[in-house]
């Protein structure tokens, strides 16, 4: 069975899917940008949760509940901070998505949403990012099936960087 893959605009901690991912630091910290949105989303439990796991390394994912969100899940994927391409940035980015699409996997989620991990405030080029994120989604759902995964954009550049990554049309976007 195929995982449906798909870009929309949208605001990830509005997401009714099983997991949600977090562009999170390493710290597992609140921060700005789309973490600090789930956070304030999620409510106070999460940032316990988070405490509790004590931080993780760049490219690796950990779980927490979703408490306050519609979904099941929060991901924890940490990451890297773009330093011009050449200390790893890619491998690093593919990992985030291929650990996530494999813990989603383990614990039974059929329904993933990622945002642009690493594409704002760690400023990562979106078009390289989507490219990244869509060729190591693709290779992980054939070892780890999902029925979804869905590519939450909160701006259009992003979303047209995820829809070209796809091969999908630009008209086809969601209004
Ligand atoms: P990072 O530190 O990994 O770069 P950011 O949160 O700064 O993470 O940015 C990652 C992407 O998430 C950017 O494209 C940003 O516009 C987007 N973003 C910010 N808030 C949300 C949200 N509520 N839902 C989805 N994406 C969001």
């Amino acid at each position: 069975m195929s995982t449906r893959l798909e870009a929309v605009e949208g605001d990830i901690t509005l997401e009714h899917v099983d997991a949600v991912v977090n562009a999170a630091n390493a710290h597992l910290a609140p921060g700005g940008g789309v973490c600090g949105a789930i956070f304030a989303a999620a409510g106070p439990g999460l940032r316990e949760a988070c405490e509790a796991l004590g931080g993780a390394p760049t490219g690796e994912v950990r779980a927490t509940a979703g408490f306050g969100l519609p979904a099941r899940w929060i991901l924890h994927a940490v990451g890297p901070v773009w330093h011009g391409g050449d200390q790893g940035e890619e491998e690093l980015l593919a990992s985030c998505y291929r650990r996530s699409v494999e813990l989603a996997a383990d614990l039974g989620a059929r329904s993933l949403a990622f945002p642009a991990i690493s594409t704002g405030i760690y400023g990562y080029p979106v078009e390289p990012a989507a490219e990244v994120a869509v060729a190591a989604v693709r290779s992980a759902v054939e070892d780890h099936p999902l029925d979804r995964v869905r590519f939450v954009c909160f701006d259009r550049r992003t979303l047209a960087a995820y829809r070209a990554a796809l091969g999908q049309a630009p008209g086809a976007r969601r209004r």
